[in-house]
């Protein structure tokens, strides 16, 4: 009888706990979707272009500030439904992680803190009558506009480059790269004369940080999970590449952990080519400065970044090179309205000489986000006394492969398994939907145990 008690208890228990972690992962929306105003009717309208790491912070902070408040609405809206958690895209072209894990829900991440969303792509703005405009004729009012549009890839006027490499700049990028590796593997395959190096000559261009994670996982394509499935092939007449222009890869990392990272991919048999410029890329060879020319059908280029085009096309001051001109406020310089952050946006790094803008990373794209919003809740009860924006850099964290990478937490420089570990569990706690917090810790775990499949889903590898 005592058992059964126990018994009884321990299975009320768990349901008990499944029940709250269930209510846990699925949190109650702030508004049922009935109650809701329409943002047009909400008396100061607040409108955040891009849903990125600078718009959703904006975004989920002002919900925040006004949860008690009904005067206040918040609209955002972005090219794409979801949030890419860019940290984790290189990760896809190893299978590690799950496209869809990295792509996170961000119509319901926005509804949940209370917000409203809308897909749809900004093509200018109307400051006069204080609309931001979108294609398809559509026209959304704003009392403060905040934009945050990302970036793009910076080809340099780089013959070929264009035409002829892939980019990293989104899920469906890191997709194209892994599908274009299997199919030369599946190619390679049904060759039964020569296989031309070039089809198994993979060139990434750019030593920075997404070059070497990108580097990393494909070696871990190849060796971990498509070696075995194609046996007739040898994974060493695979070649991978990696080039940078500058004399070191990590420039911004410490020389020691440069070291460390450099080490580790000449162990895994990466060909790191350091002060390599590429000069242009055709269909079967990247030729390098000097001379030197790598036959190759398979370029990623990771190697610039730039504020998204469509800045051009606001009509707000910017520079083509580092973004809208904004003043420490984050304010957009000549309007009282309009904020800038992000990749998008030239923010002044106040501990460095004039001129020398904040670095496009995600956390500064955060740290901007939490002050733009605090001024222009500000701005919204007509305070004046506007925060400036001091960018605090926290350190950076390469992951390379599944078992190594270098940190630099705050001063602190580490590298190696553990550091690998903390790469993992930092960003697993930076994800911002539950489901993908599970799904990715899933992702990891069954990878301990089970190779990934690497199956090409998508027919298409071409740009
Ligand atoms: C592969 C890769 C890996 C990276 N890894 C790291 C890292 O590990 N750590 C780090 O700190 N930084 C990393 N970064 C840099 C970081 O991702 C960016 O600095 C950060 O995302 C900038 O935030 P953002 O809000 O400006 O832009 P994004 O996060 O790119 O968001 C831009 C938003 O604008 C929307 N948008 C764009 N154009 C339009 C339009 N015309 N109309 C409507 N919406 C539009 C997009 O849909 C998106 O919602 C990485 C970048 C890349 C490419």
């Amino acid at each position: 009888m005592n058992g059964l008690v126990k018994g009884g208890l321990a299975l009320g228990g768990l349901v008990f706990g499944l029940g709250a972690l269930r209510r846990a992962l699925n949190p109650t929306p702030r508004y049922a979707s009935w109650e809701k105003p329409p943002y047009s009717e909400f008396e100061k309208k607040v409108l955040v272009v891009g849903g990125g790491f600078g718009g959703y912070t904006v975004a989920t902070d002002l919900c925040k500030m006004t949860r008690h408040r009904d005067d206040v609405g918040v609209l955002v809206i972005a090219r794409e439904n979801f949030f890419t958690f860019w940290p984790m895209v290189p990760g896809i072209v190893s299978s590690d992680i799950d496209a869809r894990n990295v792509a996170q829900p961000l119509r319901r991440a926005l509804i949940l803190a209370g917000a409203s969303f809308r897909r749809a792509t900004v093509t200018g703005i109307d400051a006069e009558r204080k609309v931001a405009k979108a294609e398809g004729g559509l026209e959304f009012p704003y009392d403060q506009l905040i934009i945050s549009l990302g970036g793009q890839p910076n080809f340099f006027g780089i013959p070929g480059v264009e035409e002829h490499s892939m980019t990293m700049r989104g899920v469906e990028d890191a997709e194209r790269v892994r599908n274009r590796i299997i199919e030369r593997f599946e190619e390679v395959s049904l060759i039964r004369d020569d296989v031309p190096d070039s089809k198994l000559t993979f060139v990434v261009i750019g030593g920075g940080a997404t070059g070497v994670e990108v580097a990393s996982e494909i070696h871990s394509l190849v060796h971990e999970n498509l070696a075995p499935d194609y046996p007739n092939i040898d994974p060493y007449r695979v070649r991978i590449y990696l080039i940078e222009a500058l004399p070191n890869i990590l420039p911004e990392l410490d020389p020691a952990l440069r070291r460390a990272a450099r080490t580790r991919l000449v162990n895994e048999r990466i060909e790191v080519l350091t002060n390599a410029m590429a000069e242009e890329i055709t269909e079967n060879c990247v030729k390098l400065k000097g001379g030197r020319q790598i036959p190759t059908e398979n370029v990623i280029w990771t190697a610039g970044n730039r504020p998204n085009q469509t800045i051009h096309d606001l009509g707000l001051p910017y520079d083509e090179r580092t973004g809208l001109k904004v003043d420490l406020t984050l304010r957009v310089e000549g309007y009282d309205d309009i904020w800038a952050v992000g990749d998008c946006a030239a923010v002044q790094d106040v501990h460095q000489e004039e001129g020398r803008i904040v670095p496009p990373t995600a956390q500064a794209a955060i740290q901007e986000g939490h002050v733009a919003a605090r001024n222009v809740m500000k701005t919204l009860d007509g305070e004046d006394d506007l925060e400036e924006f001091e960018y605090k850099p926290l350190g950076q964290l390469v992951e390379l492969g599944s078992d190594f990478a270098v940190n630099e937490v705050m001063g602190v420089r580490f590298s190696g398994a553990i550091a690998a570990i903390f790469w993992r569990l930092a960003y697993l706690v930076r994800l911002n939907s539950p489901q993908s917090k599970v799904r990715v810790a899933a992702d990891w775990i069954v990878g301990i145990f089970l190779r990934p499949a690497v199956t090409q889903i998508r027919g298409s590898t071409k740009q």
